[in-house]
């Protein structure tokens, strides 16, 4: 790029690095310029082009220093107010005659007026604009003109075979896609007659050419890594079902149909002599834990080690005790490894696991540092693995390879995953989905009381506990500071213990030493703590059936799926449970809706898809974001049969047209496709 240094830089800013990015820097929206208002019919509220000329300028103090300016046409007159203005300014509205603005008209205290109007002097009789006017996203000290000088020399540049079709005509008809050539010149530079409104609202068969494009473009790079993936090998884990039945037989319940469904496909994919990459996602309480351990007694009965990884101390010792007192009957070794762990007790557990002896090894992040060898890995679980950046499952998946074989990779999630997101952020995996809950729930109440009236939550806790229950306690969330959580945390417990002198307290928070915690934990499951104060710490994976009310202070701060996650840990005994959002007044907008939703659902499906139309795919994307490209064109709600038709064409292109497929990738992530290898 011909570009001085501080242009490109600018330029940078916005993602453009070349001239390929540059064309495909498209408008945000459109503004018409093609069309004048007299002053007196011009709309009130949408964006409006009216001319006329200035009748007088000043400036004023009152409220605030603006420069005021009125302009009047044959039919009306209208007030424009600047709140920032330079000198300049004023002398040009002081001195010019005749002013052409594009705003928005409200009714303010002079009248009619435009805040802020783009304006423009002219002459009288001068031309409209031919064809709408595209606004880019644009930087501070790059204008519009710029940007577009620049794109449009960019557009006429650049080699013919960089913007070539990427797409077999074939495809291209049976979709009725517009050439992409084609519909970036049209983007760029609507002509004159370009349907205003299929523009704006991004329908126009130009702009679903490129969304689909940019759709089909992670489709590929997901479905090309999971095929190269699938290239390698993995020990065919067949199913002998011996371990497993045995297993089943000393359960005290059967397994649901859901979780039944989970298991065949589960079983069915570890059979095979490629890697599995499957996720299993299944609301909170839903019964992963127990899917989880049949795959692992699958690996297990074929002579292999399966590793169960958990993003929390906390989960992992949960998972540890379940696990022991499931399998330690059937004469299967429960090894432990995490971060805190005393370095004479882990030099013998890597032992152990080097030499085979520990079947199953559960813990945190630890498992997978450097000294951790597998003697035989066969299969890794990975709960909660929104929580974990790609970066670190892959680090796992590396070191267990000793041979050219890879193990087999489960992966949980509680964050109920909307189809649409499924569908194009998660496509380079298998997934199943457990639907139902195990029978017997009672579901939840959810109760929404204004942290004012604190005394009828009490009056509940003392209630409950009265009866025999557990409560949870939720401190507020202070992202900001983990020391300022912590204070928060141990003041909350401090003012409790006041309030409640008959009963018995326990907090638990992240930076508690690992032993104190499971102590905590063991007295309250054990119900000798009746009412515990917990940081969020408790949000993933804790099971205390007897605890059925849960109070979750300054709800208004937290995300939906936080707050779901953490509701979850009530209503798993048959006792109906109650949760108690507490939330300060007043509510901002966000944060009533968010309650709004929490309160009137207790799918968590529904509520991801909400959380989804909210606030876009980051939250349940998790530590998935940072590693993939995010779709800036197409939207999942709105282009969900373009997803499905780039989920076919992904398919057919890497099968029949590799080249072309490459290019595609190539053309819209650049070294962005890197994400997924291994
Ligand atoms: P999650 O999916 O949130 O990880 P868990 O695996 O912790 O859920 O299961 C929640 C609770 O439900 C556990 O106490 C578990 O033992 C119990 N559970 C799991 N499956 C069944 C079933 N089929 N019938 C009855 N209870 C079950
Ligand atoms: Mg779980």
């Amino acid at each position: 790029m011909t570009t001085s240094a501080t242009l490109q830089e600018k330029l940078s800013r916005l993602g453009i690095r070349n001239e390929l990015d540059l064309v495909l820097h498209l408008p945000l929206r459109y503004e018409d310029e093609t069309h004048l208002f007299p002053i007196r019919d011009a709309p009130h509220g949408p964006m409006v082009q009216v001319e006329g000329d200035i009748v007088h300028t000043e400036v004023v103090m009152r409220p605030k220093r603006q420069l005021v300016c009125r302009i009047e046409d044959s039919s009306g007159d209208l007030t424009i107010r600047f709140l920032n203005f330079y000198a300049s300014q004023i002398k040009i509205l002081a001195t010019e005659k005749r002013v052409r603005l594009l705003g928005e008209i409200r009714t303010g205290f002079y009248g009619a007026e435009m805040v802020h109007p783009k304006y423009r002097i002219v002459r009288i009789g001068e031309a409209l604009a031919e064809a709408m006017t595209p606004v880019y996203p644009v930087t501070a000290g790059l204008t519009q003109r710029t940007l577009s000088k620049l794109i449009r020399q960019a557009l006429t540049e650049l080699q013919q075979q960089l913007l070539s079709e990427t797409l077999p005509d074939s495809i291209r008809q049976h979709y009725d896609l517009a050439g992409f050539h084609q519909s970036l010149l049209y983007l760029h530079f609507p002509p004159p007659e370009a349907p205003v409104k299929a523009l704006q609202a991004r329908t126009h068969p130009a702009w679903r050419r490129i969304k689909f494009d940019e759709l089909l473009a992670q489709q590929l790079s997901m479905r090309f890594h999971y095929r190269q993936r699938r290239k390698r090998t993995a020990p065919a884990l067949s199913q002998r079902q011996c371990l497993v039945r045995q297993f089943l037989s000393r359960l005290d319940f059967t397994l649901t149909d859901a979780q039944q469904k989970a298991c065949d496909e589960i079983a069915r994919d570890l059979a095979l002599p490629y890697p599995m990459q499957r996720l299993l996602q299944g609301d909170v309480g839903s019964g992963k834990t127990i899917v989880a351990a049949i795959a692992a007694l699958q690996a297990i009965e074929n002579g292999y080690q399966a590793a169960f990884m958990a993003p929390t101390e906390i989960l992992a010792e949960q998972h540890q005790q379940k696990l022991s007192c499931w399998f330690e009957p059937l004469g299967i070794r429960v090894a432990w490894l995490t971060g805190s762990q005393r370095k004479k007790n882990k030099k013998a557990v890597l032992t152990e696991v080097a030499l085979g002896a520990a079947p199953l090894v559960i813990g945190t992040h630890a498992i997978f540092q450097d000294q951790v060898i597998f003697q035989r890995l066969g299969l890794i679980i990975i709960d909660e693995q929104h929580r974990f950046g790609v970066q670190q499952r892959l680090a796992l998946r590396m070191k267990a390879t000793q041979s050219d074989q890879v193990p087999h990779q489960l992966m949980m999630t509680a964050t109920p995953i909307p189809r649409t997101l499924s569908m194009s952020y998660f496509a380079d995996l298998d997934i199943s989905v457990i639907d139902k809950p195990p029978p017997g729930r009672s579901p939840v109440i959810t109760k929404l009381i204004a942290s004012n009236r604190r005394n009828e939550v009490i009056e509940r806790i003392q209630h409950a506990c009265r009866l025999g229950k557990q409560v949870y306690w939720v401190c507020p969330l202070i992202e900001e500071s983990e020391v300022l959580q912590l204070q928060a945390a141990q003041e909350t417990y401090e003012t409790l213990r006041t309030v409640f002198p008959e009963l018995s307290l326990g907090l638990l928070h992240g930076r508690l030493p690992p032993p104190e915690k499971n102590d905590v934990m063991t007295r309250f499951k054990q119900g000798e703590i009746q009412l515990l104060v917990a940081t969020t710490v408790i949000e993933v994976g804790v099971d205390v059936p007897n605890a059925s009310l849960m109070v979750i202070e300054n709800a208004e701060h937290m995300g939906l799926s936080q707050l779901h996650q953490l509701r979850g840990r009530v209503g798993r005994g048959t006792e109906a449970s109650i949760c108690i959002l507490m939330f300060q007044q007043p509510l901002s907008e966000v944060s009533r809706k968010r309650l709004k939703i929490i309160f009137e659902h207790t799918d968590g499906f529904e509520i991801a898809r909400q959380d989804l139309l909210l606030r876009g795919p980051g939250e349940l994307l998790g530590a998935r974001q940072s590693g993939i490209p995010m779709l800036r064109f197409a939207d999942l709600e709105r282009d969900v049969d373009l997803i499905a038709a780039a989920q076919m064409v992904a398919n057919e292109l890497l099968d029949a047209y590799p080249e072309m497929a490459q290019q595609h990738m190539a053309r819209w992530l650049g070294d962005k496709s890197e994400f997924l290898r291994v």
